[in-house]
């Protein structure tokens, strides 16, 4: 667990590893997204603090995309998640209710995938992943289990972090030396720092990968919010040139919408900034959204 200060600290310490910010937006406030929803085409939904938090959806935010879609408003998900796979992702929302279709969602996963040969072709990747991870939605990419008994780390000739849940100082340490005495891609599939849980923030893929370069060299290739290949991904295919970026963190949702040219929405009242004053955030950062709203 990191306190929201120290998160904060590193966000504001990797800002040259992350797109600039837009000009400021205006900063409008309003009591809900329908309030504003007929100034857009379409909305691209991140999913913790705005949605959900962990498995129970937030209140309202059912009505809210029925709402939408019958005013014809696309609706896209776009979440910075690397542990499960979208199908599950699905579930997940199936079971909380929500009105989403698969190809609605847009994983930070999905977009590692998409893009990891670019970064190294026909590379064997060994895989920082959850637990129960089977990579059955990895296609063609040749992967193990960085963590499983029986793989030596030297056997991996990239690095991929996809899930930061079985991963500790210690086998950072291990992983430093180990690229260190011989360098390797490492691509990172979460560029989160934390993720705001029952309990606290816990330390996130971004996080450890930014720690990684600090102590490398190595550049990581990072996949999600705030970097553009996910905005591409989930605004293909979209009809309207209108679309706003709605989420609760500023380094990532609001940053990213900018960079991608979209309109930008922070939720305050669930996530990140939960229980906060978001206002000395926005004027440190400079990252400053169009709306602020405190739910959808
Ligand atoms: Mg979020």
């Amino acid at each position: 667990m990191l306190p929201l200060s120290e998160a904060w600290t590193r966000y504001e310490a990797i800002r040259d590893r992350l797109p600039d910010a837009a000009a400021a937006g205006a900063m409008r406030h309003a009591e809900g997204l329908l309030e504003i929803a007929d100034g857009f085409d379409g909305f691209l939904f991140d999913s913790f603090g705005v949605l959900n938090v962990g498995e129970t959806a937030i209140p309202g935010a059912a009505e809210c995309l029925t709402d939408l879609r019958r005013r014809g408003k696309s609706i896209r998900v776009l979440t910075n998640a690397a542990s499960y796979t979208g199908d599950a992702a699905l579930a997940k929302y199936q079971r909380m209710g929500l009105d989403i279709a698969r190809d609605e969602i847009v994983s930070s996963r999905d977009v590692t995938f998409a893009n990891i040969d670019k970064v190294a072709p026909n590379v064997r990747w060994g895989a920082i992943a959850a637990d129960d991870d089977i990579f059955a939605d990895a296609d063609d990419l040749r992967m193990f289990d960085l963590l499983g008994d029986s793989q030596p780390w030297d056997d991996a000739e990239g690095i991929l972090f996809l899930s930061s849940a079985r991963w500790d100082e210690e086998r950072q340490e291990r992983l430093v030396a180990s690229l260190n005495a011989r360098p390797r891609p490492v691509v990172v599939g979460n560029p989160d720092l934390v993720a705001p849980r029952e309990g606290g923030l816990t330390i996130e893929p971004g996080f450890w990968a930014h720690d990684l370069q600090d102590r490398t060299g190595i550049r990581p290739v990072l996949f999600g919010k705030p970097y553009s290949d996910a905005f591409d991904i989930a605004l293909s295919g979209l009809k309207g040139s209108r679309f706003a970026m709605i989420g609760d963190t500023l380094h990532t949702d609001i940053l990213g919408g900018q960079a991608a040219g979209l309109s930008t929405i922070l939720i305050t009242d669930h996530g990140l900034f939960a229980g906060r004053d978001t206002a000395p955030f926005i004027a440190e950062s400079g990252i400053v959204p169009d709306f602020v709203l405190p739910s959808i």
